[in-house]
């Protein structure tokens, strides 16, 4: 169709390139997983199954685009890094975040009867939205993912208080609900363990914490660039995500984020 008379309609595409020299994360989460989450009847609050599938296909992804150097998740969500020095697709927002999203989702389709082999995909099938965001500094990187991370945290607080009440006890969602509100860290921690005997801190750290996975650059060698995403605790070079409790060996990332008491309630 080059210059054809139809070629002018080209000019009504709106220029989306991300400002050079800057961090690019594309943010990915899973379309109505709530929902989701109870057609499959994943394990409350936390399926370990979905998040190792969370992680495989974002492993997948990191596998596929080279120029991707960290990627975080917990939850329906993954957070993936691009390099700053990033060229791909002349850094057009579009292109990176539709890629990053539609790779993630036939991977986390293609990956289900791994994880799930009891409960087959029907339609409507899993998606995901996704967005792409330019961070200037390491710093604003660092507390990107910072937040990202206190998200998962008091997300996890609350959904493990909430779902001891009602699974242990006895209590109906509404109550617990109410139970819950207006409660800060310290007073879950407590209902956690003075009538559960649960010690919060004992939880799983991909649970508490998420998931993260980076590309480990070899020093400079005449053989390969970036060499494939690895896990922050696997031994073997090539293997699971590990939960974001040991220091990475990247230097874009803290070792570790505040965990402090926080009101606020999950979304
Ligand atoms: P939206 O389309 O706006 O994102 P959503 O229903 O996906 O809507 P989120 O805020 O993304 O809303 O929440 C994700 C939901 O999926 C939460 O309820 C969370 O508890 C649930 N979920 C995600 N992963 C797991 C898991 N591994 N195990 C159990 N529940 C999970
Ligand atoms: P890019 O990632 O830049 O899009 P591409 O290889 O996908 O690279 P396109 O310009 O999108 O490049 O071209 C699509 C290619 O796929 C063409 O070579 C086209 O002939 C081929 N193709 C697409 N659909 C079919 C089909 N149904 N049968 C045979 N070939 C096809
Ligand atoms: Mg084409
Ligand atoms: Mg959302
Ligand atoms: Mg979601
Ligand atoms: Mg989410
Ligand atoms: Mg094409």
């Amino acid at each position: 169709m080059a210059n054809s008379k139809y070629e002018y309609v080209r000019s009504f595409e709106q220029p989306d390139i991300l400002l050079a020299n800057t961090w690019i994360v594309v943010r990915i989460d899973g379309r109505g997983f709530s929902k989701l989450t109870t057609k499959y009847k994943f394990a409350k609050p936390n399926d370990r199954r979905a998040l190792d599938l969370m992680n495989a296909a974002a492993e997948a992804v990191m596998k596929e685009l080279p120029d991707l150097v960290l990627a975080y998740g917990n939850s329906d969500e993954f957070s993936f890094v691009f390099h700053k020095d990033c060229v791909l697709f002349e850094r057009r927002a579009s292109k990176l975040t539709t890629t990053v999203v539609s790779t993630f989702t036939s991977c986390y389709t293609f990956f289900w009867p791994t994880y799930f082999p009891d409960s087959p995909l029907t339609p409507p099938l899993p998606s995901f939205d996704g967005r792409a965001v330019c961070y200037p500094s390491d710093q604003n990187l660092r507390d990107y993912m910072s937040w990202r991370q206190v998200d998962c945290h008091i997300n996890n607080l609350y959904n493990t208080t909430f779902w001891a009440l009602v699974q242990q006890g006895n209590m109906d969602a509404r109550s617990a609900e109410q139970e819950l509100a207006g409660t800060v860290s310290s007073e879950k921690n407590e209902i956690l363990f003075s009538r559960f005997g649960i010690n919060y801190n004992n939880e799983p750290d991909i649970f508490k914490k998420g998931s993260v996975l980076y590309r480990d650059f070899s020093p400079p060698s005449i053989h390969s660039s970036p060499t494939p995403p690895r896990s922050t605790t696997s031994p073997p070079p090539l293997s699971h995500p590990r939960p974001m409790s040991q220091p990475l060996t990247s230097s874009i990332l803290p070792k570790e984020s505040s965990t402090s008491s926080d009101p606020s309630t999950p979304h």
